[in-house]
This record gives C-alpha cells, sequence and structure tokens, in this order.
C-alpha cells in the first residue's frame, strides 16, 4: 500500500509533487497548517502553536492582520497586475513611504521580488556604478540563493553551488564569542575586524572592489548585532576608497531591530539597502533596493541594465504600502522596543543565568539568538542531537521554534503581545530543561 495513503489530501500530494527547498526530499513530513492569526497557527488536528519564528523571520505584523488582508483585497478588485513601465498609484506609493522612512538622501526604490533579487540588483547597480567587478562579504552570512546571491553567501549553502560568480570576495566579520580575532572585548572585536577588513580590501585592490556587502545584524548565521563602531569603521573604509557600502536588511530592517532601518541603530548611512521580508510580512512576495541619491543620480542619463516583469507588483506594492501605515499607526517600533527591554533582553539574561547549558544570549528588538554550549568554559556548541531533542520539546509545548546549528533563535512577530512572548519564553526555559541542559 502506498505509505502516503492514511495521509490528509494535502499532505499526500505534498509528498509526491511538492519539491521543498534545502531538503533531501524522501523523510520530509511537514506540518499541514490550516489557520493562523496573530502570533499564532493551528495544524490540521486543530493544536495551536506560538510562532516564534515569524515564519522565515519575515511575518514582522502577523498572521492574517485585518489591515493587509483588505488592502490585497481592494487593490485585487482594482488592479491585479501592471507592467513595471507604467506608474501605478500603489507603487509610488510604496516607494514614497518606504523612502520617507530610510536615511537621509535614499529616496528611490527599485522593487524586486524577494531578498534574493535585492542583493543581486544592489551589487549590480554597485558594479555599475563603480566601473569595478569585486564584492566583499563576510563568511559568517546569508544573502540568498540565487545564483549572485548564494556566491556572496559565506556559509555552507555556498558550498554546494560552486563554483560561483566571479568576483565574489569573502572576510571575517566580528563574532565575539566565537572571535575569529581571538579578541576578549567588544573594542577589540571591533579593531581586529576592521583591520582585517582593511588588509582583505588592499590586498583585492580596492581600485577593482565596487562594494562591501553586510548584513547589517548577521541573521541566520547567529543573530550577530555588531559592536558598536563597527559599522561606521566599514564605512569610513568604504569611502577612503571609493567602494560602496550595502547593508543587507532582508531580515534585519522593517522593525525586527525595533528601527525602520537596523542602520539607525547606528546612524550608519549605506549607498544601497537591499530589503525584503518585513517589508509587507510576506503576504504578497516583494523585495526591493533603496538607492541613495548620488549612486541612483549615475542612472539619469544611461540605462539600468536591469529589470523584472513582475517589478513593483501591485497586489504586494499595495500591502506594502498599507504594512508601513500600520507600523505608523499601531506605533510597532515603540512596541517592539518595550518587548524587548522588558521581556526578552531581561527573560533571557535570566535564563542564562538559570540554565548550565546556554553559552551566550545576544540581540536587540525582536532579533535574538540563544547558543547553547555542552561546556561553558570551553564553549562547546550543543550537537544536533541535543538541538533536535530541544526542537521536539517545544513543539510538544505548542511553541514553533527556529533552531539552526547550535542555536535557537528568538524572532517572534513584532505585534506579538507581551504576555505571549513571556508564556512563549517560560515554555522555552521548561523545554531547556527537559533537554539541553541534561546534556551537559
Ligand atoms: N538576505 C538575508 C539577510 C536573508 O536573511 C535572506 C533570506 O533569509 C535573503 C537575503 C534572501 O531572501 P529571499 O529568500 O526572499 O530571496
Amino acid at each position: 500500500m502506498d505509505a502516503t495513503s492514511d495521509l490528509p489530501a494535502a499532505l499526500r500530494d505534498d509528498r509526491k509533487h511538492v519539491f521543498h527547498s534545502w531538503s533531501a526530499q524522501r523523510n520530509l513530513a511537514p506540518l499541514l497548517i490550516t489557520r493562523a492569526e496573530g502570533s499564532r497557527f493551528w495544524d490540521d488536528d486543530g493544536r495551536e502553536y506560538l510562532d516564534f519564528t515569524s515564519q522565515l523571520v519575515n511575518l514582522n505584523l502577523g498572521h492574517q492582520h485585518p489591515r493587509l488582508v483588505s488592502a490585497i483585497k481592494q487593490q485585487a478588485e482594482r488592479i491585479c497586475t501592471i507592467a513595471p513601465s507604467v506608474a501605478s498609484d500603489v507603487r509610488s506609493e510604496a516607494a514614497r513611504l518606504i523612502a520617507s522612512h530610510a536615511p537621509d538622501g535614499m529616496n528611490r526604490v527599485f522593487f524586486t521580488n524577494g531578498g534574493a533579487e535585492a542583493v543581486e540588483y544592489a551589487t549590480r547597480m554597485a558594479r555599475t556604478h563603480t566601473g569595478r567587478s569585486k564584492v566583499l562579504s563576510a563568511y559568517r552570512s546569508y544573502h540568498g540563493s540565487t545564483a549572485g546571491a548564494i556566491s556572496l553567501t559565506g556559509e555552507w549553502r555556498r558550498l554546494a553551488n560552486e563554483p560561483g560568480v566571479p568576483g565574489a570576495v569573502k572576510f571575517w566579520g566580528p563574532y565575539l564569542y566565537r572571535s575569529p580575532f581571538n579578541s576578549t572585548s567588544p573594542d577589540q572585536e571591533r579593531e581586529r575586524a576592521l583591520a582585517h577588513l582593511e588588509r582583505t580590501l588592499i590586498a583585492e585592490g580596492p581600485e577593482h572592489v565596487a562594494a562591501v556587502l553586510v548584513e547589517t545584524v548577521v541573521g541566520t548565521n547567529g543573530v550577530l548585532p555588531p559592536p558598536d563602531g563597527y559599522l561606521a569603521g566599514v564605512r569610513a573604509l568604504c569611502d577612503e576608497h571609493g567602494v560602496l557600502l550595502i547593508c543587507d536588511e532582508v531580515m534585519a530592517g522593517f522593525g525586527r531591530c525595533a528601527e525602520w532601518f537596523a542602520v539607525d541603530r547606528w546612524n550608519v548611512r549605506p549607498d544601497l539597502i537591499a530589503f525584503a521580508k518585513g517589508v509587507n510580512s510576506g503576504y504578497v512576495p516583494l523585495g526591493g533596493v533603496l538607492i541613495a541619491d548620488h549612486v541612483a543620480a549615475s542612472f539619469d542619463d544611461v540605462a539600468f541594465a536591469g529589470g523584472l516583469t513582475y517589478s513593483g507588483h501591485p497586489l504586494a506594492c499595495a500591502v506594502a504600502a498599507e504594512s508601513v501605515r500600520v507600523f505608523e499607526d499601531e506605533h510597532i517600533l515603540e512596541h517592539v522596543r518595550s518587548l524587548d527591554t522588558d521581556v526578552i533582553a531581561p527573560t533571557l539574561h535570566s535564563l542564562h543565568e538559570d540554565h548550565p547549558s546556554i553559552g551566550e544570549v545576544r540581540g536587540l528588538g525582536v532579533f535574538w539568538a540563544i547558543e547553547f554550549v555542552t561546556n561553558r568554559a570551553q564553549r562547546t556548541a550543543a550537537d544536533s542531537a541535543a538541538m533536535s531533542a530541544l526542537a521536539a520539546a517545544l513543539r510538544q509545548r505548542g511553541v514553533w521554534p527556529m533552531v539552526v546549528e547550535n542555536r535557537l533563535h528568538i524572532v517572534p512577530p513584532c505585534t506579538m503581545r507581551a504576555e505571549t512572548l513571556q508564556d512563549g519564553l517560560a515554555r522555552i526555559s521548561e523545554a531547556i530543561g527537559a533537554t539541553t541542559d541534561l546534556m551537559v
């Protein structure tokens, strides 16, 4: 008998016909989600989960926000799709609203369908603007899965996709807990990371380098807020050598770090910002590039050699414009700040004190990671068996977890209520006590 015959039709068809990302397909057993609202969703057995992942860290305004759903419906009744070469009121509105919250002097938006394309187009603009070919990016990074973006990605997912596009050069960014520079303080880590980046830049020939690409806060690869002064140091190095600074805020932007853009936290002005995910919480796929005026000007009289059929898709832009208005009207940034300072930061620091298997907690806004170890002094990373046990214990307790390597990422929607967050963190503490603590 067919092994899938007892499954509901949706799962049977999934197993037979859907090819899933980043996975060997044979033993996949995805959860079937049938309902979602705010910070919760339910499976086909009616089991409730608190969404501590924001799906793929994109659902910043939570599931089924009524204003976002209504914006899609209204736009669908008016115009579902239109070519990028004509003007569209919702596209213009989305671009104006996004630019209104961007760092000064970034007034133009090129829309894409997602984050990888945003990185592709930002680097293409940098290459055309400077007439140089190389782009420097960090080993600890994820920038997307298209050909250029996966070549610029530093982590393991790049390796199976090599050889990649030419001109993608890597460097090490700051990560004090596991310092590539043997640093013992944030100041030392900042200085050593900047000196290393400068050496890399000079060795590559700055006259060949179009851009330095950084995740403002490294996301999937650890949730690593940079030491204060690091981004300003990168900016200064770029200026010294005529290199553009591209900040990838696909994950870090739109409230995740309690700012419109994470660079606001450190008052740094990039030349290009890649965004996606939180721009409209992924209700309709959308990404884009925010372009500084001086970069945009180089395409005033020379054509930009790039485009997409769905650039500035009206359904995606309608929900992006409404998202920005929801952020403003519902004071989302203020809410994230209070979740951070009143709930997440104090609770995670006390979890660190209570649980011997926690090596470090770090983060900002609603963008945190708990790093698990089997030996605190030696910082030995917890293994995949321990992390699988933790993930299972969390799912059993109704918390949908994001586990990456030896870390649990705490990335709830920006709209999660303080009581819900506290409740979820209490369940997390219980699950840690029942699993990883026993393996120390
Ligand atoms: N850049 C960063 C920092 C990301 O976290 C991601 C996705 O997780 C991407 C780019 C790629 O975005 P997308 O999956 O929308 O192509």
